[in-house]
């Protein structure tokens, strides 16, 4: 099954996650019948589709009515009804072996021979379910996450048996749904993204378990000092402790005592009121950021560092698999690959290799790939070579951005849509390392936007800002500067919201163009903090004192209708028509002469900030400069024969 030939999707299941997917492949355009059991089931799930795409259209998230994609699901308590006519099955019903293998079982019966099926499991094998059919070939795992519409993640799972052809059918399904694909090449417990998450929720409880750490240190540690979005107990909290625990147990791994004594007095989270924080009679989670000092973070992040690598080593994923399944899967700042890079694959292994020698335990034993890494001198980051490969002679592979040069185009797309495209040190430092280092010559304008449908950028990164001096704040980020001061012309292209840090990138940019839908806000003073990438000065001089203030001292956001009648954005267009519009800006930067346009811009960037007669005096220095050059020549030639010039930049 070719996914040009994917028409009819079925879906098994209408509980959380089966109601979510039915969803997110209606929107695509798949034609879905849904199936459960129960009439009221199916309502009741049918009705949870309703409220999300109603909630959808208020947001303007969906690009045609609700009704319509409505149209596209059916529903029936009939099996052979749903699956008679399916090209792709995806199964999401309880999760239980036996249910799962009768189910795939009638599955083999039912549907055309050449249906792909795929279950939802998250934690069964994928080769056990697929022995219940005659065609363990065609069985993958898809493998979504809670809840389908939000989250981007779908991990797709090889069984045995599970062929490439069938395997890559799915993997590009998953993209057709406009949602991201990681391949699990093996068929392991816990896949990618619970495999890794496993260490991030049991190091901590060992730490605590052993005396070395209380609850609150770890969860204030983890959140304010390491930028994780929710520390490992509030997690655990939020999941459930008995999840966890089963794991655990049907992986045979040893149960942290701490884990042990909660399960024993069915203190299991957030559902029964209790769990490592108090939810009847306390307020949840409440740890503060200086709870954080002194637990060693390393500890857990080597652990979680050691398990991508046991995954790597054991050709299950790649590195770019594992980090793109914890950013996407989990929420992470930024995968545990590229994590470990920065902070030293020796120190890793260092790390783990005295806890080993010192406790005994196996969870310490490190992986061989990790081992062989550092014995190659692939120690990260700093030594050019990791996990990943880093800066040979000035290219690099860049975590958060996206990069494509076309025709003198040269587009910069932000690529954090998990977290509207937040503004990390470490993304404003690949916006500058990849400035400085382009070939300005083949570059005639720069384009930024944004990943994912519904942000340019909605701030900066302010995770893990425990851990930062304030002197670590004294200087602007370079990158502002970078784009500022860049020689050739640079375009944002705003579509959603352009916030905080992510206003201020607009901002050092020449042009800005958005959306109707688009919002912009320097949110900062709500943080007790005030712009600080040049946004206070630069909305100073481009939008004058009253308005400036307005957006820094209240901290509101305005829409794109005002930020024009304002000035600052060059256009506000109907979604429509955006791409239009910046295609016509884009092609007169491209064709336009590049040394007039560089010196347009310097000439303007500095005019700005110095008197009237010290700025005429740099235009006629330029305007004299430009004489001399054969764009000069070519656009007036052009002009005497009425065509189009074509600038070389000479
Ligand atoms: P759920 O209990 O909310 O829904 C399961 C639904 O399946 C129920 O409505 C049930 O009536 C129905 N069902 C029972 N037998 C069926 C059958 N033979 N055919 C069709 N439907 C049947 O469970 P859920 O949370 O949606 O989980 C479903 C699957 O997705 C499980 O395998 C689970 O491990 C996996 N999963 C869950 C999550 C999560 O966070 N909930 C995340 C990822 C994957």
């Amino acid at each position: 099954m070719d996914v040009n030939d994917i028409e009819n999707v079925a879906v098994l299941g209408a509980g959380n996650m089966g109601h979510g997917i039915t969803e997110v492949v209606a929107m695509a355009g798949y034609s879905v019948t849904m199936r459960d059991v129960e009439k009221e089931f199916i309502e009741d799930g049918y009705e949870s589709i309703e409220w999300s795409l109603q909630k959808l259209a208020e947001k303007d998230r969906l690009g045609e009515s609700p009704e319509t994609v409505l149209d596209r699901i059916e529903t029936t308590v009939d099996l052979a009804d749903a699956v008679s006519d399916a090209d792709l099955v995806i199964e999401a019903a309880p999760e239980q072996l036996d249910l799962k293998r009768d189910i795939f079982g009638d599955l083999d019966e039912l549907t055309p021979e050449d249906a792909v099926l795929a279950s939802n499991t998250s934690s069964l094998s994928i080769t056990r379910i697929a022995e219940a059919t005659e065609r363990p070939d065609q069985v993958v795992g898809m493998h979504f996450f809670n809840p389908p519409v939000k989250m981007d993640l779908v991990e797709v799972i090889y069984g045995e048996e599970t062929t490439d052809a069938t395997a890559e059918t799915a993997y590009e399904f998953v993209e057709a749904i406009d949602k991201t694909p990681i391949y699990v090449r093996k068929d392991v417990n816990g896949f990618v993204v619970n495999s890794v998450l496993g260490p991030f929720m049991d190091e901590p409880a060992w730490m605590v378990s052993n005396g070395n750490a209380t609850i609150q240190q770890a969860d204030a540690a983890m959140v304010h000092r390491r930028g994780y979005p929710m520390g490992p107990f509030e997690l655990a909290d939020l999941t459930g402790l008995d999840v966890g625990y089963h794991v655990r147990n049907e992986a045979g791994r040893p149960i942290p005592p701490i884990l042990q004594e909660k399960v024993d007095a069915e203190d299991l989270g957030r559902k029964t009121g209790r769990g490592y924080y108090d939810y009847e009679e306390g307020d949840g989670p409440d740890y503060d950021p200086e709870d954080g000092e002194d637990f060693d973070t390393l500890q857990v992040e080597a652990r979680m560092a050691n398990e991508a690598a046991k995954l790597i080593g054991d050709d299950v994923a790649t590195a770019d698999a594992v980090d793109t399944g914890m950013r996407l899967g989990a929420g992470f700042p930024e995968g545990p690959c590229r994590r470990a890079d920065k902070i030293g694959l020796d120190a890793v292994l260092e790390k783990l290799e005295s806890l080993h020698e010192e406790t005994g335990a196996d969870r310490f034993d490190p992986a061989d790939y990790l081992v062989t890494l550092v014995e190659s001198g692939a120690t990260g980051r700093d030594a050019g070579e990791g996990f990943y490969e880093y800066d040979t002679g000035g290219t690099r592979d860049y975590q958060f951005l996206n990069h494509d040069l076309d025709d003198g185009v040269l587009t910069v797309e932000l690529d954090r849509p998990e977290q509207l495209n937040a503004l990390s040190e470490d993304l404003l430092g690949e916006i500058d390392h990849l400035l400085s280092n382009v070939d300005v010559d083949d570059v005639r304008c720069v384009v930024f936007e944004g990943a994912g449908d519904r942000a340019f950028s909605a701030g900066a990164d302010i995770g893990g800002f425990a851990d930062a001096t304030p002197t670590d704040f004294m200087d602007v980020t370079p990158a502002f500067e970078t784009v500022h001061e860049f020689d050739r012309p640079t375009l944002a292209k705003v579509d959603g919201f352009c916030l905080g840090a992510g206003l201020e990138l607009a901002l050092a940019c020449d042009l800005r163009l958005a959306t109707e839908g688009s919002e912009f806000g320097s949110p900062e003073i709500g943080l007790g903090l005030i712009p600080g990438g040049g946004g206070t000065q630069r909305l100073l001089r481009m939008l004058g004192e009253t308005r400036a203030k307005e957006l820094v001292f209240r901290g509101n956001r305005i829409d794109a209708e005002r930020a024009e009648e304002w000035g600052l954005i060059n256009r506000c267009v109907p979604e429509d028509e955006f791409d239009d519009v910046v295609a016509e800006f884009v092609d007169d930067l491209v064709s336009g002469p590049p040394i007039a346009l560089k010196v347009a811009k310097t000439v303007m960037n500095e005019g700005g900030e110095v008197g009237l007669d010290a700025g005429l005096a740099m235009e006629s220095q330029g305007f004299g400069l430009l004489m001399g050059t054969e764009d000069v020549r070519e656009g007036t030639a052009a002009f005497r024969e009425d065509r189009d010039p074509e600038f070389e930049g000479n």
